[in-house]
């Protein structure tokens, strides 16, 4: 086979097998930008590697075809000893993960090649640092030496020249520097530092496949829910150098600015410096529009560069750069991160150029970036005493405990705290403390900076290069020049403005979610900006979709709410959380009732409190469709904890107290009520079944508030759902009573109701069953909560805390199925269930009311499965119709 392509060969729609960065690479050498030359190994390649351990035999040869061809043109060979070519060993998979893997620089150079490299660029000290970092980044990357050990032997020579800084140490500290870390090589593994340039890419592109198994690429994988067998792509790519004197540099630009999504020129540049150090954030960039300053040429070049790309991608790009002596180099570009709000903003302006169509634009945002839109603020109003100032690098507001480093946010969160993790700047290794962190606060780096570019792909809070703070990660503290604040002290971090503030600044609503709340009317002349990017695509959403969007709601106020937010009804109306509270007692009573009588006066007590419920309901949802299921839950859920009776009991025997007669009463109905595993116990259709008058009460309570509301002028739509049925018989016989309570409200008070009565399909039996129980029901609802724990057999409480995060490590599945929906398993029966019960009952009305319902892959897979409507929580109805309409695109 073929595994490697000269990047002349490949372009942007081959990310599968060449990576994202070495299709991106082709295709700006396909469009003549300046790229030194390369090529790329395929992910292909690394597949067979990773499954096999070895490289497929064929690739060694392929490799030196390309490596030829690439020493022809550059009229130098890899190593040679008087004008070495020199190349980069890059990693770069199909999805990018900035920083996960690794990318060794400068491979050609070994004891003899540094003084041809020094000679032809008439550089020595250069030729020199460049060596000792290949000896350092081999050693650590593809020899395996801990790089803390290179660390403290540079640290060493620093420390005998009291030099603050690399730059500080002249040729011979250098010279000395790379044979000790040879030395340190040979002593730790047994082995030189290969001085063959063939052997060292060889083993370092392997080095490279490898790292696609590294912790930090797994850990980020599981986190952005990458598949672990993709693989990386390896390019290997001529050298240029940022460093050869001050009229060369690195930096990183952006065609739009990713935080606000403003056209204009964003980067960060550093002058005299390669291109590593300026992601590192180890020494300090300068704005990019300093080089219109610094060199006017490459400048124009590289401004025109970035018009190209944006015009030819058609988005927000970013790009790595050098500039060697004057000359631009291009080093990288992507489709860029950004962050929601960005997002927004860019989709509208591309569509206002005619760059894309509204369609494009709907599809560039998504439901999880207008869900962190709709995250609350910090309030403005209040004394706020701040803390120190930097870059606002990701928004949002996060308030926590400060910790100092990646173990401790770590074990923090674990125990339920939330925490700001404060560096000087990160490095991939800090990657779970960042994922376990609210926010992530820097003293150095940019707006490109590791925390910067990471954080704002994870959409979580960060501020970077806060120069005023100190941070002293030993003595775990962190001070400015009037404060010192230490490990666990509460901080509040404003990423939208770039603001630390000490302790808890309260929050206030976002002006998204004011929008929503205020019912997602047109905005109007003072509205902000965001507002107005979200209405416009949220328009647009509402007019591709096919599936409606309703809301789980148990009570007026949130059905109220997700009617403001944009739902279409009830897709569950929960009666169990009506049950609960002061009416606690009502159940009690009924369940301890000893006879028909006083279970009869139980019900009477609790029917007008249920009917005011859904009067309040069907009042906010007028017009719209109100699904309202029976009690679901088994009866033990709503009697005092087993356990903690029994305790109290004993209490009264021990101290030798009358016992109390209903206490004794109860705990015998606990007893007898207490189930082992409740999720397969007395609940449901069972449950109606089982205890006489429940279900009549639940109806009557429905079926008079329709009425009541029909009398009222209103139009109430309520329908009523039997849950948890396995077999049709079950729910004929519910249904039977349904009807004839039905008829019977109707008869009394003269008034039509016309309440379809439908059944969730929430067991395996019920959607393999789908056909016949559609004969009898008018709706099915699926309950992909329930559906999700009887297909796995997984009691979502027991298996979530005890070994997911396990499951999720070994990559049986990459999302929990609780939040995702596993199209496979749980998919299939869905399947099976719409196409058996529109076989019965053709145009049968199909919804979701589990979980799934609001996350937005699931919604996609339920508009492909042909449903009729999703349901979620209120707060998520705008992400569901955002998703809703992008799964019809
Ligand atoms: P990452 O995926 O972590 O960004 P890269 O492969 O982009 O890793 O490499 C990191 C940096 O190394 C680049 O941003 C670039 O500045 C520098 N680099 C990589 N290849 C070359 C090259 N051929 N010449 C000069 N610098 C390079
Ligand atoms: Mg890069
Ligand atoms: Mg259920």
């Amino acid at each position: 086979g073929k595994y490697v392509y000269n990047f002349h060969e490949g372009g942007r729609d081959m990310a599968g097998l060449l990576g994202g960065k070495g299709a991106n690479l082709a295709e700006m050498a396909r469009m003549g930008l300046p790229v030194p030359p390369g090529f790329t190994v395929t992910t292909e390649a690394c597949r067979v590697f990773l499954a096999t351990g070895e490289p497929p035999p064929e690739l060694e040869r392929q490799v030196s075809e390309h490596l030829a061809v690439m020493e022809r043109a550059a009229g130098r060979r890899l190593g040679q000893v008087d004008a070495p070519l020199l190349v980069s060993v890059r990693s770069g998979a199909r999805f990018s993960m900035p920083g996960m893997m690794e990318t060794i620089l400068d491979i050609g150079l070994n004891d003899l090649s540094v003084l041809g490299l020094a000679k032809a660029l008439g550089r020595e000290r250069f030729a020199w640092d460049s060596y000792r970092r290949l000896v350092q980044m081999f050693g650590s990357t593809v020899m395996g030496v801990d790089s803390a050990r290179f660390e403290s032997v540079l640290a060493g020579i620093k420390k005998q020249h009291h030099a603050d800084d690399d730059t500080q140490l002249d040729t011979c500290d250098l010279i000395r520097l790379v044979q000790m870390y040879q030395d340190l090589i040979l002593e730790e593994t047994g082995e030189a530092f290969p001085q063959d340039p063939a052997e060292q890419l060889r083993r370092a592109t392997l080095a490279v496949f490898t790292s696609w198994n590294g912790e930090r690429a797994r850990i980020y994988r599981r986190r952005e829910h990458i598949a672990d067998d993709l693989g990386t792509a390896v390019n290997i790519q001529a050298m240029v150098f940022g460093n050869l004197g001050p009229d060369s540099g690195s930096g990183v630009a952006f065609t739009r600015d990713p935080a606000t999504g403003q056209p204009g020129i964003y980067g960060d540049y550093l002058p005299n410096a390669q291109g590593e150090d300026v992601v590192a954030g180890i020494r300090d960039t300068v704005p990019l529009q300093e080089l219109e300053h610094l060199d006017p040429a490459s400048f124009a070049r590289l401004r025109d560069c970035m018009a190209q790309l944006e015009a030819h991608y058609r988005d927000l790009c970013d790009i790595e750069f050098t500039i060697e002596r004057a000359t631009l180099w291009m080093l990288q570009t992507r489709v860029g991160k950004r962050t929601s709000q960005a997002a927004f903003a860019i989709a509208g302006q591309l569509v206002d150029e005619g760059l894309i169509t509204p369609q494009e634009g709907l599809a560039r945002v998504d439901g999880e970036g207008l869900a962190r839109l709709m995250f609350p603020r910090f309030d403005s109003s209040g004394t706020r005493e701040v803390l120190a100032r930097g870059i606002p690098a990701s928004p949002g507001a996060a308030v926590g405990a400060v910790v100092f480093d990646s173990a401790e946010a770590v074990r923090r969160s674990a125990e339920g705290e939330k925490v700001v993790l404060v560096r000087q700047e990160t490095t991939p290794d800090d990657l779970p403390g960042m994922i376990a962190a609210e926010a992530v606060l820097t003293s150095r780096g940019g707006k490109t900076s590791h925390a910067a570019v990471v954080a704002r792909g994870m959409g979580k809070v960060c501020v970077c290069g806060a120069g005023e703070l100190t941070v002293d990660p030993q003595g775990r503290s962190f001070s400015t020049p009037s404060v010192t604040v230490r490990e666990g002290d509460v901080v509040s971090v404003d990423g939208s403005e770039g603001l630390v503030f000490l302790g808890a600044v309260p929050l206030v609503d976002s002006p998204v979610m004011r929008y929503f709340e205020d019912g997602g009317h047109p905005p109007g002349e003072s509205a902000t900006q965001v507002v107005r990017d979200v209405h416009r695509v949220m328009g647009q959403a509402d007019e591709a979709r096919r599936m409606e969007v309703r809301a789980n709601a148990d009570t007026p106020e949130d059905a109220a709410r997700a009617r403001r937010f944009g739902a279409q009804g009830i897709g569950l109306c929960r009666t169990e959380h009506m049950f609960l509270g002061d009416r606690r007692s009502l159940v009690e009573a009924m369940i301890l009732a000893h006879d028909d009588e006083e279970r009869e006066a139980a019900l009477n007590a609790l029917l007008p409190l249920q009917r005011a419920d859904f009067i309040g309901i069907l009042e906010a949802m007028d017009g719209l469709p109100v699904t309202i299921r029976l009690l679901d839950p088994p009866l033990h859920e709503f009697l005092p904890d087993l356990t903690e009776l029994s305790v109290r009991v004993a209490r009264d025997e021990a101290l030798g107290r009358q016992p109390d007669l209903h206490e004794t009463e109860l705990l015998a109905a606990v007893t007898r009520m207490h189930e082992a595993n409740p999720m397969l116990g007395l609940r449901g259709v069972r449950l109606g079944l089982v205890v006489p008058g429940l279900v009549a009460m639940q109806v009557r309570a429905v079926a008079e508030a329709v009425v009541a509301r029909k009398r009222a002028g209103g139009d109430p739509q309520a329908e009523i759902m039997v849950p948890l049925v396995d077999a049709v018989e079950e729910f004929r016989l519910v249904r039977a009573e349904v009807a004839r309570v039905l008829e019977r409200v109707s008869a009394g008070t003269g008034v039509a109701l016309g309440c379809p009565v439908g059944t969730m399909i929430e067991l395996p039996r019920a959607a393999l069953t789908a056909g016949s129980i559609a004969e009898d029901a008018e709706f099915f609802s699926l309950g992909t909560n329930d559906l999700t724990q009887t297909t796995w057999g997984f009691s979502r409480d027991d298996v979530e805390a005890a070994f997911f995060s396990a499951y999720l490590d070994k990559g049986i599945f990459q999302t929990s199925p609780f939040e995702t929906i596993d199209r496979e398993g749980v998919g299939r029966l869905v399947e099976i269930a719409v196409a058996e019960g529109r076989a019965t009952r053709p145009g049968l009305n199909i919804g979701v009311c589990g979980e799934h319902g609001g996350d937005p892959q699931s919604v996609h897979f339920f508009h492909d499965t042909g449903l009729d409507y999703v349901s979620c929580s209120p707060f998520r109805v705008p992400v569901a119709r955002l998703e809703a309409g992008r799964a019809a695109l």
